[in-house]
């Protein structure tokens, strides 16, 4: 049996597993980044907190074939160099694949976060077996990742998926990328938070109340509430699912894909969200490649991470 390891660096947490061949997690931790430390310091750091997960796992390191590391922030994954850390900047510029391989003994290959998601459902999640797969993770902000043909498609200058700064609406919300009308404005948390409050007192009943997170209203208290028929959390959810689906029209009709697979924390709410997305896209999209395409929840969850990451490496190394 052959085994990866998996770095999913969060700029100041970092989670490190191990996977097997098929996908499952041997062994995992939690380690924090000491972020008064330098550059190299740092790399040292990840590297001796892996170097003592796989003594404790007992695997051989003959049987750990590399290793792949998942950040978030600009990098350039051919060089497996980090450009723009920003909470970190004292990485910036540290080639940190060429580090942590150095330290680890093994290759070791860095892509961004939401790439590895994408790898990780195709290898060994809901995009398993398909070979046209595009990854969505909604969270604080909309990332994606694009797989044709079986591979990873990163574009020119490595930042292709960008799908949370599609444009939705020509004269729509500011984003901070420069644009207007970017889909994350309205389907990141942000967006649905701020869509809900201009909602509230307009006529549709709420109990969120009753769900708020510390006092706050959040997509996870507005996805709970709707489970369980608060009328305006759904109609909040179901126009989310709407406007994703426009997103998801759009993207069908350049790339037909086989599956959308749908991740990241306001996904939990399921079909609340995804079947709207759904009826949006055959609505709006060709009718051939509308037909094709599956629009399902990530199957990773919580692992997606370290098991992404780990995919870093499988696809490198494997197919
Ligand atoms: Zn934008």
């Amino acid at each position: 049996m052959n085994y990866y390891l998996g770095i999913d660096f969060g700029g100041t947490e970092i989670k490190i597993g191990i996977i097997d061949e098929n996908g499952s997690i041997v062994t995992k931790d939690k380690y924090t980044t000491d972020t008064t430390k330098s550059g190299a310091e740092i790399v040292a750091h990840i590297a001796d907190c892996a170097q003592e997960l796989i003594g404790k796992s007992g695997i051989p390191k003959s049987a750990i074939k590399g290793a792949g590391i998942g950040s978030p922030g600009l990098l350039d994954p051919e060089k497996g160099l980090l450009k723009v850390v920003t909470n970190v900047p004292q990485l910036n510029g540290i080639n940190f694949a060429e580090g942590i391989g150095r330290h680890l003994g093994f290759p070791a290959f860095l892509d961004n976060d939401v790439n590895a998601m994408t790898l990780g459902e195709f290898f060994f999640g809901a995009g398993k077996g398909f070979k046209h797969v595009i990854g969505l993770t909604l969270g604080t902000g909309v990332g994606g990742g694009i797989i044709l043909d079986g591979k990873l498609y990163r574009g020119t200058s490595f930042t292709a998926g960008e799908i949370g700064h599609l444009s939705i609406d020509s004269n729509g919300l500011y984003c901070p990328c420069g644009n207007y009308g970017c889909l994350e404005r309205y389907i990141g948390k942000d967006g649905i938070v701020t869509r809900f409050k201009a909602y509230q007192g307009k006529g549709i009943e709420t109990g969120i109340n009753d769900y708020l997170d510390n006092g706050e209203i959040t997509p996870k208290a507005i996805a709970m509430a709707a489970a369980n028929g608060d009328k305006l959390s759904v109609e909040v959810l179901t126009e989310t699912g709407k406007i994703l689906g426009i997103a998801l029209a759009s993207l069908t009709n350049v790339l037909n894909p086989e599956i959308f697979v749908i991740g990241g924390g306001i996904a939990n709410a399921g079909d609340l969200i995804l079947e709207p997305a759904r009826h949006e896209l055959i609505k709006r999209a060709y009718t051939i490649p509308a037909q094709a395409v599956k629009v399902v929840p990530a199957a990773l969850k919580n692992d997606a991470g370290i098991v992404g990451s780990a995919s870093i490496a499988v696809a490198k190394l494997v197919r």
